[in-house]
């Protein structure tokens, strides 16, 4: 079964649904152009005996916020390491805004599960970090750093080190990094679960609203997470993982108003057709 939903504005009032479908829906229903693209994409460890996953094909269109579902090993963080080229592929082609990618680049961003901010270092020196090399003046690097602090809610800490700040503040600054490359794809693995609740529901807010900030370069985020709540909340697609090598079983569109609390008729209905989505170990053909 193909679907295909009429386009929607970023806070059109939609109906409140979720539909399943198949992996290779493309549709009057996306948005704008593919921004990120991996094509019948297969990796392996060196000296593994098979993949972890092999003909993985996920995209993402401008304005969309994308997440990537699976059980522990399915492979996901290797996944997003493939799609910012910092491990190549064994099969398969990465594209951005349709072109090929083939080593990493800055603007395929990743923000990793782990808190990774130096002690040493302010926040405004770990944001820098990301322009070292690239010749950009100082003036404008320190400018640009501090834009992004502010852009994550963190103005007037540019001074502070990690022992000074909580664990959310240092992964706002470790999110401020990733926007100081200027990415156009923010690439997020796990970046909510060392945080308690009410800051991590906090920065997901703020990280929906950065995709869609004209004060930032993003045109779209993929996210991978074991919460799917937090899936529901934040994503416009879900692509869910599962076998062994790992493959696309199913996608899942969530086709809810915005903001989105649980609260939310069919919001938990959502949660559900993920669970069952996880359950599957073969594409539905
Ligand atoms: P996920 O993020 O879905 O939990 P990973 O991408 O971390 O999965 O790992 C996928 C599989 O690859 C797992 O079986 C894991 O043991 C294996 N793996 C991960 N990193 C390495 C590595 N550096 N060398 C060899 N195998 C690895
Ligand atoms: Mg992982």
């Amino acid at each position: 079964m193909r679907i295909y939903i009429s386009a929607p504005a970023m806070w059109f009032k939609r109906s409140a649904i979720c539909l399943a479908s198949e992996s290779t829906m493309v549709g009057p229903g996306t948005r704008g152009s593919t921004v990120l693209e991996g094509r019948d994409i297969a990796y392996s460890y060196p000296g593994a005996t098979k993949p972890v996953f092999a003909d993985i094909n996920l995209f993402t269109k401008v304005d969309e916020f994308i997440a990537v579902v699976g059980p522990t090993g399915t492979g996901k963080s290797t996944l997003l390491r493939v799609l910012a080229q910092l491990i190549p592929q064994a099969a398969g082609k990465v594209f951005l805004d349709g072109v090929e990618v083939t080593r990493p680049s800055p603007k395929i961003s990743l923000v990793h599960q782990s808190i990774a901010t130096f002690p040493w270092m302010t926040a405004l020196d770990n944001v820098k970090l990301v322009l070292a090399g690239t010749g950009m003046d100082e003036q404008e690097a320190v400018a640009l750093c501090k834009k992004m602090l502010s852009v994550v809610g963190l103005q007037g800490f540019e001074g502070y080190y990690p022992k000074e700040m909580s664990g959310g503040m240092r992964q706002r600054v470790a999110i401020a990094r990733a926007l100081a490359a200027s990415p156009e794809v923010l690439l997020l693995d796990e970046p909510f679960v060392h945080l308690d609740e009410l800051t991590a529901n906090e920065i997901r807010k703020e990280v929906y609203d950065l995709v869609f900030n004209p004060a930032t370069t993003l045109k779209s985020a993929v996210l991978v997470s074991h919460n799917l709540h937090e899936v529901v909340q934040l994503a416009d697609r879900v692509y869910i993982m599962n076998s062994s090598p790992a493959i696309i079983v199913d996608i899942v569109k969530i086709d809810l108003p915005r903001p989105r609390t649980e609260r939310d008729s069919g919001f938990l209905d959502c949660v559900d057709e993920l669970y069952k989505g996880l359950n599957l170990k073969t594409a539905k053909s």
